[in-house]
């Protein structure tokens, strides 16, 4: 296999391996690892091009440097690529040198599921690193990391309530909840559970049906849901939903989903402010998978208990950020930049001054 460094401004470590023997093109960057070794999952894709490639793990890993940081994982940012169709190029021999390639970064990355990888794939790269986590609980590791992602989104769609209604209490609230698959339904049951009345759409009209049918909620279609009468609009399904078409359609006080990258362009974050939506930032909000995750490199291994006390501190989270964007006068997405920035900046000169 042949690894070749990319020198790249601002981040520790971008490099490429190819290996034509299993077919592995992929990359691997590792943003920051000031607060700890860069976790971030492993992302399989038809990349148009090497560049295309480069640039989506220059994003997802700065992205994980700052999720980390506000979580208070202990962990820095980095994320992996591989270039190529997940059906087509899917074999044991690529996952085993996936492993060497990660291996060649000495635990400064540590991987973890992502879009088109699952279990399985990370049990044979195990077998050539050790540096995998999400692993099944059998296996020792903290398992699936939706329920958690759920919880975490719950508890800030709580306090992002707190905030701009008053109260936190959620009965009788009207919430749109955009996709049920394992993230949405988890915080549908809960919403209900709490007495909220819950809209969904999925564009699986089968797992809509299912949220009717066990929990009596409303539905509607993938074109309704953003325009449905309801205070908080919760996007668990897709990026970018939050958009110049959409925002001509949204009727809410409140943007509290477990969705990725939800804002379209930064620009939008600050329309979103200026109508006085409030808005809890993806990837504070989302961050409960993460937590669990990061359990597992605590000594004496994962303990669920330990990681709900830690994902319950994400509403404290939020209302910082909030206080900044409101102190500043700046979109609430921005503040949480800056507030990362500034837990990091704040570690590299303690670093620094030891
Ligand atoms: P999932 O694939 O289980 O569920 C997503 C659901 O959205 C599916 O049911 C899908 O049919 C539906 N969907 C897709 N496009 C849609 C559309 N246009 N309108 C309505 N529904 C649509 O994924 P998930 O694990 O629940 O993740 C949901 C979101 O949360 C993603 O953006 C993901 O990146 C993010 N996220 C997930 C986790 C986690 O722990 N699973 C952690 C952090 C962030």
């Amino acid at each position: 296999m042949e690894i070749t460094d990319l020198p790249v401004e601002g981040y520790q470590r971008v490099a490429v391996a190819r290996d034509p023997q299993s077919g592995l093109h992929a990359l691997i960057a590792v943003h920051d690892t000031t607060l700890g070794p860069a976790l971030g999952g492993m992302r399989m894709w038809t990349y148009a091009s090497e560049q295309d490639a480069l640039t989506d793990v220059l994003r997802l890993s700065k992205g994980m440097t700052y999720k980390s940081a506000i979580a208070n994982t202990g962990l820095g940012g980095g994320k992996s690529v591989i270039i190529g169709d997940p059906k087509q190029l899917k074999s044991e021999q690529l996952f085993l040198a996936m492993g060497r390639f990660i291996d060649a970064f000495e635990g400064h990355y540590i991987t973890a599921e992502d879009v088109n990888i699952d279990v399985e794939d990370l049990e044979i790269v195990r077998r050539t690193t050790r540096h995998v986590s999400g692993l099944s609980r059998n296996d020792g590791g903290s398992g699936n990391p939706s329920p958690y992602t759920a919880y975490g989104v719950f508890l800030g769609l709580r306090a992002a309530c707190e905030h701009k209604f008053g109260t936190a209490d959620l009965s009788g609230r009207t919430v749109a909840v955009q996709g049920v698959g394992a993230v949405g339904s988890e915080l549908v049951r809960r919403l209900v559970k709490s007495g909220a009345k819950v809209t969904v759409s999925d564009q699986r009209s089968e797992r809509v049906s299912k949220m009717v049918e066990l929990y009596g909620v409303q539905s509607a279609s993938d074109q309704e849901i953003y325009g449905v009468d309801a205070e908080v609009f919760a996007p668990c399904a897709l990026g970018a939903v939050i958009n110049d078409q959409t925002l001509k359609q949204l009727k809410c006080k409140v943007i509290a989903g477990g969705a990725n990258n939800v804002l379209h362009e930064s620009r939008h974050g600050q329309i979103l402010f200026d109508r006085g939506i409030l808005y809890a930032p993806d990837y504070v909000i989302n961050a409960g998978g993460i937590i669990n995750v990061s359990v597992e490199f605590i000594d004496g291994g994962y303990d669920e208990k330990v990681a709900l006390q830690h994902i319950e501190r994400i509403p404290e989270a939020l209302k910082e950020i909030w206080a900044i964007s409101a102190h500043k006068k700046i979109p609430s997405s921005q503040a949480a930049d800056r507030f990362a920035e500034q837990i990091i900046a704040d570690a590299r000169s303690a670093k620094a001054s030891t």
